[in-house]
């Protein structure tokens, strides 16, 4: 996708859980119901519980259907970005514009936190795919992993989540984001796996820190640890892996401006630049030199991998006039 001119859409991106994602993102940075200790996107800004039009409605169809004429189909169509989707008062109506213009199934990843809110129920009614978090077992373990908003408390939450299983008709897959120290203790994961149990999803998939964390404290749980939390999780619920594309799969058209997009929703290595946007390494390559001698990206290590985030526009102000 050439997105030079994208506003609302990123990607495709590699989704660990979805393949090849195009997102969608009508959320400002960072507005959210939670403050995740964990969160890729940093510290939120605007914690709030108020649904707006944050976006207008008609320019995302616009982008959509223009991107949807360029380089191959994505997997997914799916509401990710830089802040909590369901959040997006006009999502129900986006939705089923999408599914008015394609075929291609529309996920909406979610931190599950509303839906105690029967209007953000009916807005992801026709999603194809429903995928909301659940990151610990009790209020106090909520405060100190996803710092929610006041009008939001833990049974409020679950409360919702249940209502949503009830009325949805297709599937759910619950994460379960665990932080080692935290959440993979086993009386909170045993916590976690009696609601799972009543929320009855589809999958569960427990996936843990792979990115640069809000918060430093935030740490990563080994391959041992979130085996074990699967076997508590019971029958359905999977690790989730960095997904990896096929060499041979067509690549689409991209250039500076996406990687630049992909950069300011996640920090990438290399390779997931790689697989996400369908260049060459050397091109990818080409671009990060281009971007960072420009000071506008900036070098992370994390988990032994080195990635490339966004430098913020304060940040670039303040570089230039040292
Ligand atoms: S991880 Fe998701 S839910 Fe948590 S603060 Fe970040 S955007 Fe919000």
């Amino acid at each position: 996708m050439d997105d030079a001119s994208f506003k609302y859409l990123f990607g495709p991106v590699p989704s660990r859980r979805l393949g090849r994602s195009l997102g969608v993102d009508t959320i400002p940075l960072k507005t959210c119901t939670y403050d995740c200790v964990y969160c890729q996107l940093g510290r939120t800004t605007n914690k709030t519980v108020v649904r707006d039009e944050y976006v207008p409605l008609e320019a995302v169809l616009d982008e959509l259907s223009r991107a949807l004429t360029t380089g191959p189909p994505p997997d997914y169509i799916s509401f990710a970005g830089s802040g909590e989707p369901t959040l997006y008062s006009r999502l129900g109506e986006l939705i089923a514009g999408i599914k008015a213009m394609t075929a291609i199934p529309v996920a909406v990843v979610t931190n599950g936190s509303l839906f105690w809110d029967p209007e953000v129920r009916k807005a992801v009614a026709e999603a194809d795919l429903v995928m909301p978090s659940l990151d610990a077992g009790d209020e106090d373990t909520f405060q100190r992993v996803n710092r929610p908003h006041p009008d939001i408390t833990f049974d409020k939450m679950v409360a919702g989540l249940k209502d949503l299983r009830r009325e949805f008709g297709g599937p759910i897959w619950l994460e379960v984001f665990v932080l080692a120290g935290l959440t993979t203790e086993r009386s909170q994961v045993e916590k976690i796996a009696r609601i799972a149990k009543e929320i009855a999803p589809d999958r569960i998939q427990l996936n843990s820190v792979a990115r640069p964390p809000a918060e430093g404290s935030a740490e990563a749980a080994c391959p041992e640890e979130l085996k074990v939390c699967a076997e508590i999780l019971g029958g359905s619920a999977q690790v989730i892996h960095d997904y990896q594309f096929e060499s041979s799969e067509t690549r689409g058209p991209a250039n500076e401006a996406a990687v630049v997009s992909l950069l300011k929703r996640r920090p990438c290595s290399v390779e997931d630049i790689v697989n996400g946007l369908g260049l060459h390494s050397n091109e990818v390559l080409k671009h990060l030199g281009h971007l960072s001698r420009d000071g506008r990206i900036e070098r992370l290590e994390i988990g032994g991998r080195t990635c490339f985030s966004v430098v913020s526009t304060q940040t670039q102000a303040q570089n230039s006039q040292e």
